[in-house]
């Protein structure tokens, strides 16, 4: 009688707290919420205004969970518009951009895993999670913010003789714009290779900070290769360009009037355009621009890492270059365990791409770099099992060790 009388107090004590939607914090984004308490699910869409870029970044934290209770995310695109004529969200951005194959979800706010592969009904998408904690966030991807960037860069400098932690500028709302300036030992920079990293033009593109912050870390690491660049290069990394995007959870893509990816101009509009470029006009007024990459991600479609180029607007020295650096990474990054799907055929952009072709950093740095600059795109899958910050850091140490190899076979500065 007494064990029944404890069940029935245990069951009364364990009955589930309302859940809750928490989304005022670094980076999150969602909207139109309805909660159902009876099927412990949540109905949404992500938040985001479409005037700053396509809504499809989604993240928040779920309250109120019973440890161990399966809770069901029920995901619908925005129907967000803009009067823009002419432009990208005149109509609703198709929700596919929206909706990864898997969800991604932390207890922590630190740990981020995949949830089992996601359902898709017509157009919503089922994702179940069996969070462990009373609390989970869950987001579209891995989230990096620029706070995390400027703590992971102040942790990863401290006490490193080679690394600096730096600022590339204010943004337009005001924000620090926080990057990595790596350089040790004591040769004059005007004998270093200069080297510029930066992911996050378009803010909804998480995977690609983390890639970035794969590569400063391996770069700051013990490895041999990874000295010989710190001693050899002065290397630049912004992991998050768009500062005010990412921090206000909006998707930076499209954006009026136009994204940053579409900003390398003769009149930048954005401060972290107009920052970049002056430092990257800096490195090639001293012939030692040597290799610029700009991280982004891909479509929902595509199944490997590529990179995207323009041969067009080079001459025959930097194809060359291309070519090598790209051939390189692919075999670094192919041969990378766990297995990371990357492809050796780059893809073209060119003026049916987007009307702003030459106005994209990657093409703008090809067309005004030095001759022998490698100016490429690396393009950051968000559909595939090593789409994890695992995954997404070890292509950036394998992209280290592929900027190592192709540095070595160049003429050395001094
Ligand atoms: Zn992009």
């Amino acid at each position: 009688m007494a064990c029944l009388g404890l069940g029935f107090l245990s069951r009364a004590v364990s009955a589930p707290s309302p859940l809750e939607v928490d989304s005022n914090f670094e980076g999150a984004s969602v909207s139109s919420v309805e909660i159902d308490e009876k099927t412990r699910s949540i109905l949404f869409t992500p938040g985001g205004d479409p005037s700053r870029g396509w809504p499809c970044w989604w993240y928040f934290k779920i309250n109120g969970v019973q440890p161990g209770e399966v809770i069901t995310l029920h995901l619908k695109g925005s129907s967000a518009t803009t009067t823009h004529p002419g432009g990208a969200l005149s109509k609703p951005l198709s929700p596919v951009w929206a909706m990864p194959e898997r969800a991604t979800f932390s207890h922590d706010g630190v740990l981020w895993q995949h949830s089992e592969k996601g359902a898709r009904e017509n157009d919503v998408m089922h994702y179940t999670l069996r969070p462990a904690t009373g609390s989970v966030y869950v987001a579209w991807g891995p989230p990096y913010t620029p706070g995390f960037a400027a703590k992971a860069i102040e942790a990863t400098c401290k006490d490193h003789a080679g690394a600096k932690a730096g600022e590339l500028c204010r943004s337009v709302g005001g924000r620090p714009v926080p990057m990595w300036q790596v350089s040790e030992g004591e040769r004059p920079a005007a004998k270093r290779f200069g080297i510029w990293v930066q992911a996050r033009q378009h803010a909804w593109e998480s995977g690609s900070s983390w890639v970035a912050q794969g590569f400063a870390e391996w770069l700051l690491g013990d490895s041999e290769q990874a000295k010989w660049i710190r001693t050899h290069a002065e290397v630049f990394i912004v992991p998050v360009m768009d500062v005010d995007n990412v921090a206000t959870g909006n998707g930076g893509k499209e954006a009026l009037p136009h994204d940053h990816n579409r900003d390398w101009s003769e009149i930048p509009h954005w401060n972290e355009t107009a920052a970049a470029m002056t430092r990257v006009k800096n490195l090639t007024a001293q012939a030692r621009l040597d290799v610029f990459l700009d991280l982004h991600n891909p479509g929902p479609g595509d199944p490997t890492f590529f990179f995207l180029s323009d041969p067009s607007l080079m001459g025959p020295e930097a194809q060359q270059r291309n070519n090598r650096f790209i051939e390189l990474a692919y075999k670094q990054i192919s041969t990378a365990k766990p297995f990371i799907p990357m492809s050796n055929k780059p893809k073209y952009t060119g003026p049916n791409y987007h009307p702003r072709w030459k106005e994209m950093s990657a093409n703008w740095v090809t067309k005004n770099g030095n001759p022998h600059t490698v100016g490429l795109c690396l393009e950051t899958i968000w559909n595939a099992a090593s789409g994890t910050t695992e995954g997404y850091r070890t292509v950036g140490s394998r992209l280290g060790l592929a900027l190592e190899e192709y540095l070595r076979e160049q003429q050395p500065r001094d």
